[in-house]
């Protein structure tokens, strides 16, 4: 009998497997999104691997994880191992629609009104460096306009396709409670908070947002766009003091300080080539974890360059440092929310006075006035996420029809921003399979890690010789085996739960 067939499948060879087939579609998307390689070419892989992805592989899965006691780390892995495998069903069934996305973002061309044609990629950069309002406002509505009628029906058949897929499985009832039982997170909890945070909010909300559109950006606030506030947060008027040349070598230096290697022995390959096909944005890519992680970026200077860089190299960290000995489900599945939790604790650098005036070139007189816009974008992009958490939850609930959700997301997204959103946007703008919950539970545990950090390596753990040694052993080597709110309770003193007050003191304190 071929070793393909299902009679063969054990949990030991979907480990072994599946480690092959994530390292094998990494690398494919390192290669295609740093411009080495012309196209993604997924569906291959998800034939190659068939067997370890079938129906069959998710029933016997299932099976292991009915039998497995609650609380048992059986049942830990067994869950993580099953979320793995339907996502991966959704990913194989999607993966067509996911290649014409990746293909129509890589060619897709903007017209604009003086009949000059714009790259699609280019259009979020160019927007948030024109200080030409008009400028801004005529890209957004070109964009707006080839979106709504190339990309957003894909986008929509997407997430249509999804939630069906989803329901097939029938593990729970609905889209809504398979995700729960899946992931382990609870979604009416969530959004429970993310309702409270925007009303608590909402004073503090109202008494930065006209200030700073009319200061920075010299316009009506009741008439602020999405572009503006992409404009608005490019925040060019700090860039000088984040130079390109400075920012690996004081970042890196920053690492060092607080005991850890910041290349991993080796391990992490930053790669900073300018290459055409590559991606503006900086990403990185686990292609072998731990071994081989990729840091690739474009160093362009300025702050939102050094917080992305910083973002990417938490994950890097992250990945570089896991146990090799843990299991595949450890290193590579589980609960998203940990992994951003680093990045935005690195990225969170940005926000303090000690760390900026040591390792950039912002000086002590401008410290208070960038802390403050630092605490203006994270209110405005706490809100965002907050929003956007709350319309998903309509998006994937099934309570809304398709039709009327781009309204919904246009009064959503509006009410908590003030800025105003394009109904275009409504399925481009959405991280699928719930990926805003794992951000909105990152910065909520970053946070609380920050305060946990703080008491114990004081103010300036960041260039503690010991902080770094105790975040690999206590964190990073534990891979994503915990879900955030365990982690939570077992690293910060006293069993405290995930949620909003650690971020709302910070913020209070950014803008104070
Ligand atoms: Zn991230």
């Amino acid at each position: 009998m071929p070793a393909s067939t299902s009679s063969h499948l054990s949990l030991d060879r979907l480990r072994s497997e599946g480690q092959a087939f994530m390292e094998e579609i990494t690398r494919e998307y390192y290669l295609s999104t740093a411009g080495l390689k012309a196209t993604a070419e997924l569906q291959p892989l998800y034939e190659k691997y068939a067997a370890i992805l079938s129906p069959d592989a998710l029933a016997m899965t299932l099976e292991a994880f009915r039998a497995a006691p609650e609380g048992s780390e059986e049942r830990r892995q067994t869950r993580i191992l099953l979320e793995w495998l339907a996502d991966s069903q959704t990913g194989r069934e999607l993966a067509g629609l996911e290649e014409r996305e990746l293909a129509w973002e890589a060619s897709a061309m903007i017209p604009l009104p003086d009949g000059s044609k714009m790259q699609y990629e280019r259009t979020a950069i160019e927007m948030a460096n024109s200080q030409d309002r008009a400028r801004r406002l005529e890209i957004e509505q070109a964009k707006s306009a080839v979106v709504g009628a190339e990309l957003a029906p894909l986008r929509q058949e997407r997430f249509q396709r999804e939630r069906e897929i989803i329901e097939r499985l029938d593990l729970a009832d609905g889209y809504n409670a398979t995700w729960e039982l899946l992931s382990g997170i609870g979604i009416a909890q969530l959004r429970a908070q993310c309702e409270q945070f925007l009303k608590d909010t909402q004073p503090m909300w109202n008494d930065t947002y006209p200030e700073f559109v009319k200061r920075v950006l010299g316009i009506d606030p009741d008439d602020a766009h999405r572009s503006d506030a992409l404009a608005l947060f490019r925040a060019r008027e700090f860039d000088t003091a984040f130079p390109a040349r400075d920012m690996e070598r004081q970042v890196q230096r920053q690492v060092r300080e607080m005991g850890i290697d910041p290349l991993a022995a080796g391990r992490i390959r930053v790669d900073t080539a300018e290459r055409e096909g590559k991606r503006s944005r900086a990403f990185c890519a686990p292609v072998r974890i731990p071994e081989e992680v990729y840091l690739v970026l474009r160093p362009h200077g300025g702050q939102t360059d050094w917080s992305t860089y910083l973002h990417e190299l938490g994950h890097a960290l992250h990945f570089a440092y896991m146990r090799p000995d843990h299991p595949y489900e450890y290193r590579w599945l589980g609960d998203n929310s940990v992994t951003e939790s680093y990045a935005m604790l690195f990225d969170h650098h940005m926000d303090d006075a000690g760390w900026l005036k040591r390792y950039t070139e912002l000086g002590e007189s401008k410290v208070r006035a960038f802390q403050r816009n630092a605490g203006f974008e994270e209110l405005h992009y706490l809100r965002r996420y907050c929003a956007k958490f709350v319309y998903e939850t309509h998006l994937y609930g099934g309570d809304t029809r398709w039709q009327s959700l781009p309204d919904l997301y246009v009064d959503l997204l509006t009410t908590a921003t003030n800025f105003k959103y394009s109904p275009a946007e409504a399925f481009v703008d959405v991280d699928p399979r719930y990926y805003s919950a794992r951000y909105l539970r990152a910065w909520q545990l970053q946070a609380l890690l920050r305060e946990t950090l703080t008491e114990r390596y004081d103010m300036d753990w960041w260039r503690n010789p010991r902080a770094g040694p105790w975040l690999v052993q206590s964190l990073f080597s534990e891979g994503q085996r915990e879900l955030a709110h365990e982690q939570a309770r077992r690293v910060a003193s006293g069993g405290v739960e995930l949620s909003f007050a650690p971020l709302v003191r910070s913020v209070e304190r950014l803008l104070a």
